[in-house]
């Protein structure tokens, strides 16, 4: 074996043979696999192949048709079966929620060019007429949902990229990696050591022990999934065509014809197992199936007896029982490893055959380019910290499987995990009706139940409106108050600490006192992260980014400090809270606790500084994403029940309320305040996302020539912010845009303006749409609702508020 090589892939399943090939198509070719069996002997082989294009999330979807477009053109690429048909699928919905899930589902097929009708049971027994369609309100049927068979496919895919320059090494255990002082990786293998300048993990059900070798914790857990082929079905015999991929919510299963069997897959919702006990597989598993455990899914199995009958007669032939990795929000983990500048991960994926081509393309371009088409964010592995351990993964992990056919509703809070993070304010902000949201770990507020409601899960307004109407109104009108907990926070200091910013940021640093939103870019100036930073010295400041930033900001910062440079960089983020006292009678409030002088002229918009309020130390921002006078108040985790109480106390007679996060973003839609990793992601620069009053091109910094060329060139796509004709539900992100009957863009968040009484949206469109004025439409939950353009925001334009 070859000492030497650009990339070392680690695990020869769908996951690391879709990376090499995706890294061979995006030019890099010195890479080698290696298998520590046959490719494939991992979970890939026993996977029953499916390949939906059911898809409710918008990268995933991109995911998945990549996936399914490779596998309908791999037996003509290379002459090698793959068994690829597009057998068609049909989802059933057994009430209204889900019935409007479909039509969310609906938007994404549009974007995606899927082929999806919604359709009733008359017609679902037209298509499949072997079921029984009791209790179902209608069927999502998914034309271009798509079977191959696994190996076959694998196989296929590897010829091709050894047929571009990649090697592959099988029966060849990889046995540990070393980082060496060079940077490189040395991975020791039974057939000798290699030096890599990358290396993947898609190392599947073992990618745990593999990133330990480099000190990272990799956070999914190997779940037993059982599938059986019952005998021939006499039925089937005499048809020529196939029926679809059933997904039936009431059996939680899936159930096709397999030639002339059936084949039925459950996923149980209680009960469920890891394998090898919860431990990583011993490394002699290969092709390894656990013995069948027909106990623990036989009620699933007799539902679907009583919806599919012509199974009952053909009786069980075979049971494959499998060990499937899921990871705690079910999306794969994809991308860099945290911490350790050139290690990947590609794993975690419990649908992996679907999910692979797509995955390793992506990965690939992200490895090469710097940035993929895709917006990665859901699949970074570093969306996870230290909170998430063992317990954590797996109680999140079960949770996910026993959900993967029951439609988690917007809204629903699941206690699986929680609380991973939370601050000493969180039992004081419980008993007063707190519902909190989990983000990054940290339990957040989301809103306030002050009458002991609880949130009805649906995709349209709910129960909770007029309360979060209610908060709102408490900020625009008098003064609200909020525990952000989640902020990552860091501290960076030093005689080179400015220049060291400014070539990383694409804004300027501020004067001392100072306050600046900034962009950095990767070297192709697409968005890598957003953060606030203030100046609080000359050589000291500290930076504030949104919470699953933290590892990300924190691998991005030390790695662009250069050899020897007077900067060090220190992670604040479990020391501070974050208290945000906003609304117009913000002033008077805190002019009660603090000596400072906090008037326009002594603590002007977007400065901040070091002072105490009710005698406790905080670092006091004059911003907040709410667009009212206030401030953001940064103190020590220990102060915070101390601080909230006074400030309660002295808002009391100001007509105080608390806000969530319900609030905030209906008052930051009115601000047309964007969202980092939904308006601002790596699939846009600052050109397209209009955000260039925060470039400041007159100095020099990461990803400053690829803005300039796309300045020069000019934006192909535009993000736009719309007000929207919405009936009882508004925007949520992800729903296609239409211009003259055509899609025409997609958007990427909205929310009702609950000051304004308007529903507002986010959206990114082809040149030529961006006009303010230009009428638009967007399908909401199935209907086309008209949306227009706007030059502004709706609240605020002038910013006479924050500056009040
Ligand atoms: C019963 C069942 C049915 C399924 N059905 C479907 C389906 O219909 N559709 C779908 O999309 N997905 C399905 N899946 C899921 C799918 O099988 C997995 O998501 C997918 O195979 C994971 O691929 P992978 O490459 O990550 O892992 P694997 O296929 O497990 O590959 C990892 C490889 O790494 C190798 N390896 C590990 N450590 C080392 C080392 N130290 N040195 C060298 N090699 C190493 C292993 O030997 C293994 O071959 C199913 C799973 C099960 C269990």
């Amino acid at each position: 074996m070859q000492s030497q090589a650009r990339v070392v892939i680690v695990g020869g399943g769908v996951m690391g043979i879709s990376v090499a090939y995706g890294l061979a198509l995006e030019g890099w070719t010195d890479t080698v696999l290696i298998e520590k069996g046959e490719l494939t002997s991992g979970s890939t082989w026993h996977a029953a192949g499916q390949c939906p294009s059911f898809i409710a999330n918008y990268t995933l979807a991109k995911v998945h048709a990549y996936s399914n477009d490779l596998y309908a053109k791999l037996e003509g690429m290379t002459g090698e079966a793959t068994g690829w048909h597009a057998s068609g699928g049909i989802r059933f919905a057994m009430n209204q929620m889900e019935l409007d899930h479909f039509k969310r589902v609906e938007g994404v097929a549009a974007l995606m060019g899927f082929r999806m009708q919604v359709v009733g049971p008359e017609e679902i027994r037209r298509i499949n007429p072997f079921v029984t369609t009791e209790g179902v309100l209608a069927g999502a049927w998914t034309l271009d949902d798509g079977y191959v068979d696994p190996s076959s496919a694998c196989n296929a895919m590897s010829k091709l990229a050894r047929g571009l320059g990649a090697t592959i090494s099988r029966h060849n255990r990889v046995l540990g990696i070393d980082r060496l002082p060079t940077g490189a990786f040395l991975v020791r293998t039974e057939q000798g050591d290699i030096t890599a300048e990358h290396v993947v993990n898609a190392a599947g059900c073992y990618a745990d022990k593999v990133s330990a070798w480099l000190g990272v914790s990799t956070q999914f857990a190997n779940m037993k999934h059982q599938y059986v082929v019952t005998g021939p079905v006499k039925e089937f015999v005499s048809r020529d065509t196939e029926i679809p991929v059933m997904r039936d919510p009431w059996a939680s299963s899936y159930y096709r014809q397999e030639q002339t069997s059936g084949l039925i897959g459950i996923y149980e919702d209680h009960d469920t197992e890891e394998g090898w006990a919860g431990q990583t597989p011993p490394w002699e598993s290969d092709h390894e199936l656990f013995e069948p455990q027909l106990d623990r899914i036989l009620p699933n199995l007799e539902r679907v007896m009583e919806r599919m009958p012509v199974f009952a007669e053909a009786g069980i032939k075979r049971v494959v029982n499998g060990a499937i990795s899921h990871t705690p929000d079910s999306n794969p983990l994809v991308g860099p490893a945290p911490g350790v500048r050139n290690f990947w991960l590609a794993t975690g994926t419990g649908i992996g055959i679907a999910q692979g081509p797509g995955c390793g393309r992506f990965l690939a371009q992200q490895m090469v380019h710097g940035d993929a088409e895709v917006n990665m964010l859901g699949m970074d592995p570093r969306r996870y910290g230290d909170f998430a351990d063992k317990a954590y993964v797996q109680a999140k992990s079960h949770r996910e499987y026993w959900d993967m056919y029951r439609l988690v509703p917007p809204g629903e809070e699941r206690p699986e995990g929680r609380p991973a993070k939370s601050t000493p304010l969180y039992s004081r902000l419980a008993a007063k009706g707190c519902v909190f949201t989990e983000g990054f770990g940290w339990e957040r507020p989301k809103w306030f139940s002050l009458d002991g409601r609880e949130e009805e899960g649906t995709f349209r307004r709910n129960n909770v409106f007029e309360v979060v109407a209610a908060e709102c109104r408490a900020v625009r009108e008098r003064v609200g108050v909020m525990e952000l907990p989640s902020f990552a926070a860091y501290g960076v200091h030093g005689a080179a600490a400015e220049a060291f910013l400014n070539r990383v940021y694409a804004n300027r640093m501020p004067r001392v006192g100072g306050i600046v939103l900034a962009h950095a870019l990767s070297a192709n100036g697409r968005f890598a992260t957003e953060t606030t930073i203030t100046r609080l010295a000359a050589d000291r400041f500290f930076l504030l980014s949104g919470a699953v930033a933290h590892q990300r900001d924190l691998d991005l910062l030390r790695g662009a400090v250069l050899p020897g440079e007077d900067v060090a960089i220190t992670d604040r983020t479990m020391d501070f809270t974050t208290l945000i006292v906003a609304g117009p009678r913000s002033r008077d409030l805190l002019t009660r606790l603090t000596t400072t002088d906090i008037s326009t002229p002594a603590f002007p918009w977007l400065t901040g500084r070091e002072v105490g309020v009710a005698g406790i130390p905080a670092k006091a921002l004059r911003v907040n994403y709410v667009g009212e006078l206030g401030w953001e108040l940064h103190v020590p985790m220990a102060h915070a029940v101390a601080l909230y109480d006074a400030i309660w106390a002295a808002g009391e007679p100001l007509g105080i309320a608390d806000f969530g996060l319900y609030a905030m973003n209906s008052l930051r839609m009115e601000k047309a305040y964007k969202g980092w990793g939904a308006e601002l992601t790596n699939e846009v620069t600052p050109v397209e996302a209009d955000t260039m009053r925060f470039v400041k091109l007159d100095h020099d910094f990461t990803g400053r020539a690829a803005v300039e060329a796309v300045l020069a060139e000019g934006a192909a796509t535009h993000l736009v912010y719309l007000g929207v004709d919405a009936l009882d539900f508004d925007v949520a992100g992800g729903e296609p845009v239409f211009a003259d009957g055509a899609v025409i863009g997609v958007t990427t968040s909205g929310g009702y303006g609950h000051s304004t009484g308007r529903s507002l949206a986010f959206a990114y469109v082809s040149s030529g749409h961006q006009a303010p004025g230009t009428a638009l439409e967007i399908a909401l939950l199935g209907e086309r609702r008209s949306a227009t353009v706007l030059a502004e925001p709706v609240w605020d334009p002038a910013n006479t508020r924050l500056r009040a």
